[in-house]
């Protein structure tokens, strides 16, 4: 049976969409049958709000709550709006993980849609330019996704208090200049390895 939630360390992990805005060729959706850790996240049908809420329970039993499974969660903004609220309301904290495209997605700026309901914001930049995003990632927008990943990061900061940019490790570019554009946006910055083992 697919998971809408799962437990990883301390904190749970929401998976409330399949769709994303990217087609990485080193997804791990693929590679392990859209498996994580022994759970099944290929979801049948995207949750609803209340189904969501009723596999949380209690946000205060974790650290963070996190929107990330297989797939970008801000797809369903109006969803993670409602349900990050319901998180707030009770003492939890939420982060964000996304590719960073939603605002190209919808065509308006989503983020203070989002203000005072997410406290972390990760954003993932494979890639160092928009020539080589574009090749790493297999984005929606083509050419046009890294300055958009850019620019998002950018208006995350009005909004979210953390914003961090994250980049994996051993996938063929300057991890170096990642950081340095991390640095002048003036964003946390964060190497995540390249996961090889399901388990
Ligand atoms: S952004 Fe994440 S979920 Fe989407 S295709 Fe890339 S690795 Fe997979």
């Amino acid at each position: 049976m697919s998971k809408i939630s799962y437990v990883y360390g301390d904190n749970l992990y929401l998976n409330i969409t399949n769709r994303c805005m990217m087609s990485c060729p080193y997804c791990i959706k693929r590679k392990w049958d859209n498996k994580f850790r022994g759970d099944n996240l290929k979801l049948e049908r995207e949750p609803s709000y209340k189904e969501v809420i009723l596999a949380i329970k209690d946000p205060k039993e974790y650290s963070e709550i996190v929107f990330c499974g297989y797939g970008d969660s801000l797809v369903n903004v109006e969803t993670v709006k409602e349900i990050s609220k319901w998180i707030k309301d009770n003492g939890g904290k939420v982060r964000v993980n996304t590719a960073g495209l939603a605002n190209r997605y919808h065509s308006r700026n989503i983020l203070p849609e989002l203000k005072g309901f997410i406290d972390v914001i990760s954003i993932s930049l494979n890639g160092s330019n928009p020539k080589e995003y574009n090749e790493i990632n297999r984005p929606m927008f083509k050419e046009e996704s890294f300055n958009e990943v850019v620019k998002f990061a950018k208006e995350a900061k009005k909004c979210v208090p953390k914003v961090v940019i994250t980049a994996v490790e051993s996938l063929g570019f300057d991890i170096s200049k990642v950081r340095e554009i991390a640095e002048e946006l003036g964003v946390q910055f964060k190497v995540r390895p390249y996961l090889t083992d399901e388990n």
